[in-house]
């Protein structure tokens, strides 16, 4: 997947910076802890299918 592409990509709620985070292929806004999907390298940036993320979820590690 192109890694520009993924610099580029913001949430579409808040407009907050995405991180790609390659082993779960998920995008994660971390200022609302949620994490939209990738599938079949196309991220899927839709409310209806953000998961969202318990605080201490490593997803939104460092
Ligand atoms: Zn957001």
């Amino acid at each position: 997947m192109d890694t520009r592409l993924l610099e580029i990509l913001a949430c579409p709620a808040c407009k907050g910076p995405l991180v790609h985070a390659r082993a779960a292929e998920v995008l994660v806004c971390r200022a609302e802890r949620l994490a939209y999907p990738i599938r079949d390298g196309i991220p899927v940036l839709l409310d209806e299918e953000a998961r969202s993320l318990a605080s201490d979820d490593p997803l939104l590690a460092r």
